[in-house]
């Protein structure tokens, strides 16, 4: 696990690089955290004054951390922005309120960039650094640098370092969204104008036009991105404390289904009021979720709660029902096919499939072996074939139900938590 944080951790700084086209020294963390959602954007800038040398002049404690005026300052992790302008000795001072209760806090900036209440991911540049003697904003600095300390939920000052360290959860890790085609497996940076699409989880859906549209999760947002306005990210109005995201193509319009605060919710692309979804308003609450439409038009969602699979389907008033002989359950891709629907599931760390005429699970795979598997998502070709999309230490891996479920890995994708895979044409795959 610790070794999957360390890989996430890499490639979410080599993103940052990118992005921001910052200087040296941004983004450069290298070391596994096992605060996730977090990271340290300032390991390329030499330590001036440590925590200790702070408490030891009666500081309440802060990282020094010696750049020019001017440097951008990446949040460390996701929140939202307060700034506080000629904060005492601190000088212009930004605050992150952290989804996690924590807080961080950078001072003696120059320049704020963000309004209050800004909501940032990790990595998204919050102000330029300050500190020259007797500029406006630099408090009681001496000379340029950044202040940085943390602040836990009971308001005693921490040092950043050490939570980075720590086993404290976090908030949810954001990586940048690729989308990659079967003729051709580069994946290819999904964005508007040069700005990567940060999210930590997403779902694929093709609208009856034929435009492609992303939903993604980033700090509990829901946001959408289609392809036909050069994927611009609009959030979702009304969409807040998500945890995962199932969206369903219907007629012209979509449904978007949301896990928020434990149980699901629906909304369309016409109306996004979110609707808890349930029967006899007695919530659905999941920990994951998988939509889908049966030919009939009726709209069902597989839903995994305690690790058993659930099925909750419109015509029943959303009656949920617990899905026979499935146990161990921790992700779960469902797909329409004739009048039927085949979910597949893994359970134990392998893929089974079930039909919902018959719910016997069936172990996936070639040859007899098991199919691993952490996360999926599955699709049917216009042929007829299912084929799996499976995540395995971070690379991706299609079966296709045609070759006995021979398991290929996808070349060029790697460091993947997250497949959404859509039929359009050919097969576009959208990871993260
Ligand atoms: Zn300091």
């Amino acid at each position: 696990m610790v070794q999957e944080i360390s890989r996430r951790s890499l490639l979410r700084a080599t993103a940052t690089i990118g992005v921001l086209g910052a200087g040296v020294g941004i983004g450069t963390a290298s070391t596994a955290h096992a605060a996730t959602g977090f990271y340290n954007p300032f390991t390329g800038y030499p330590i001036s004054d440590g925590w200790a040398e702070h408490i030891a002049r009666g500081s309440l404690g802060g990282i020094d951390y010696a750049m020019p005026v001017g440097t951008r300052l990446p949040a460390a992790g996701g929140g939202v922005v307060t700034n506080t302008p000629y904060n005492g000795t601190g000088g212009h001072t930004v605050t992150i309120r952290h989804d996690n209760g924590y807080r961080t806090q950078y001072m003696h900036l120059s320049q704020f960039l963000l309004g209050d209440g800004t909501r940032v991911g990790m990595g998204d540049v919050v102000g330029l650094s300050g500190g020259a003697a007797g500029a406006p904003g630099s408090g009681s600095s001496t000379g340029p640098h950044l202040h940085w300390h943390m602040i836990d939920p009971n308001g005693a000052r921490i040092n950043p370092l050490a939570f980075l360290e720590s086993d404290i959860p976090g908030v949810p890790v954001v990586a940048p969204v690729y989308e990659t085609g079967n003729h051709n497996w580069q994946p290819m940076l999904v964005g508007h104008n040069g700005q990567a699409l940060y999210a930590s989880t997403i779902s694929a859906v093709v609208r009856a036009d034929g435009t492609k549209i992303i939903y993604s999760v980033r700090d509990g947002r829901l946001y959408e991105a289609a392809s036909n306005t050069g994927w611009r990210n609009l959030q979702v109005p009304n969409h807040d404390q998500v945890s995962a995201v199932s969206a369903v193509a219907q007629g012209d319009g979509i449904v978007v289904y949301t896990v928020r605060g434990g149980a699901v919710y629906e909304a369309g692309n016409h109306n996004w009021q979110p609707m808890l979804v349930g029967h006899n308003g007695q919530p659905l609450y999941a920990t994951t979720i998988s939509a889908v439409v049966r030919a009939d038009g009726t709209n069902i969602i597989y839903s995994v709660r305690d690790g058993r699979l659930h099925e909750a389907a419109s015509n029943a008033g959303w009656r949920n029902l617990a899905v026979p002989n499935h146990d161990q359950v921790s992700a779960v891709s469902a797909v329409a096919q004739g009048d039927g629907i085949i979910v597949y599931t893994v359970r134990g760390g392998a893929v089974y499939e079930a039909g919902n005429h018959n719910w016997q699970p069936m172990l996936v795979g070639y040859d007899g072996q098991p199919l691993y598997a952490s996360t999926l998502n599955t699709i049917v070709r216009a042929d007829g074939t299912k084929i799996i999309y499976s995540v395995r230490d971070g690379r991706v891996y299609e079966a296709a139900s045609n070759t006995g479920w021979r398991n290929l890995q996808v070349p060029n994708l790697n460091g993947v938590t997250t497949v959404a895979a859509i039929q359009t044409g050919g097969t576009v795959l959208y990871t993260c």
